[in-house]
């Protein structure tokens, strides 16, 4: 399910950014260009077009939009020539004739007599020259013109562009909105247990439940065990995870080596949740013994490196930081 591809949802986390952003607008205090920045999966992107929809409506009611007028009726379509949203297209990376395009885009009066907004997500594929280009863009603002960049890292954007935006920051939301939203949307594994996997990321858990990530993580637990057991080697483990992000991959390595270093040392955590105790119990008795139970404290350090690593780094050799984690696991075993 591609919640992205819709315009007309406001999540129930992002429902406060959305009435402060109404408020600014009707105090004519919009900035020109925002920042919008978080963690992949809160659905930045979804409040920048719901957003946009708003100023573009022509009939909102309160903090609503109409649905029925023009305005709505071509941005359902996906046609409202006054709104662009500016995504990689063949490459990774966003090109220097896209936002040149933008550009001119800007340079011209708006089609329907209202905003014109751009959307650019995410902002970090925006390579050196088309960020250059951009940087035009957000010094030399135009009159009722919107710049919307969502970034899922920030800290990789050029400084220059950074502080020519007002910064907005997203967080996780708080399980008493992530989990009923999680529930509409009628998945069928529990809505607490894929937010759980998902780290708190309620899009990112919509993807699992789409993915049967329930099914996928006992599949990597058994690579684990094997890889411990020398019954599997590194490539062939990398392989059967490939399925899945880097990111999601080490996510999820730190959700089962947490899990484990919890249940060795102070007993089940959540007894209440069967999947938790079944699948981990036999990887949980290979670390018993405190020398691999600190080798695993130690994995787990190496995990929040790789993190970082490719958090703040354009272009990691993914399969290469796979690989050196599930050594370095399967180097547990002979300590
Ligand atoms: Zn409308």
């Amino acid at each position: 399910m591609s919640l992205t591809e819709k315009t007309s949802e406001l999540l129930p986390w992002m429902e406060e950014d959305f009435r402060q952003l109404v408020a600014l607008k009707e105090s004519n205090k919009l900035a020109h260009a925002y920042l919008f920045g978080g963690q992949q999966g809160l659905g930045k992107l979804l409040l920048a077009k719901y957003f946009s929809h708003y100023l573009l409506c022509s009939n909102t009611r309160g903090n609503d939009v109409c649905g029925e007028c023009r305005e709505c009726q071509l941005l359902s379509a996906g046609t409202h020539p006054d709104l662009k949203v500016i995504q990689p297209e063949d490459s990774s990376e966003i090109k220097i004739q896209q936002v040149r395009e933008t550009i001119n885009f800007i340079s011209q009066t708006s089609q329907r007599g209202g905003y014109k907004i751009i959307i650019i997500e995410p902002a970090e594929a925006l390579n050196t020259n088309s960020a250059n280009a951009l940087l035009k863009v957000l010094e030399e603002p135009s009159d009722n013109t919107l710049l919307i960049l969502v970034s899922h890292q920030p800290a990789l954007l050029m400084a220059t562009i950074r502080s020519r935006c007002h910064l907005k920051k997203f967080n996780r939301p708080s399980s008493e909105l992530s989990i009923p939203w999680l529930e509409s949307k009628n998945v069928r594994a529990p809505a607490a247990e894929l937010l759980r996997i998902a780290n708190n990321i309620p899009l990112r858990a919509l993807h699992f439940a789409d993915d049967d990530a329930l099914h996928d993580r006992s599949v990597l637990h058994t690579v684990l065990e094997k890889l411990l057991q020398g019954q599997m080697n590194i490539a062939e483990a990398a392989d059967q995870c490939e399925h899945y992000s880097l990111e999601d991959n080490i996510e999820a390595l730190m959700l089962c080596s947490s899990d484990i270093l919890i249940h060795n040392q102070m007993g089940p955590a959540n007894s209440e949740s069967p999947l938790y105790d079944h699948d981990l119990k036999s990887l949980a008795d290979f670390f018993q013994s405190g020398t691999r139970l600190k080798a695993l404290h130690e994995f787990y350090q190496e995990l929040l490196t790789a993190r970082r690593v490719i958090n703040s780094t354009s272009n990691p050799n993914r399969m290469l930081v796979l690989e050196s984690l599930f050594f370095n696991w399967a180097s547990i075993a002979r300590q």
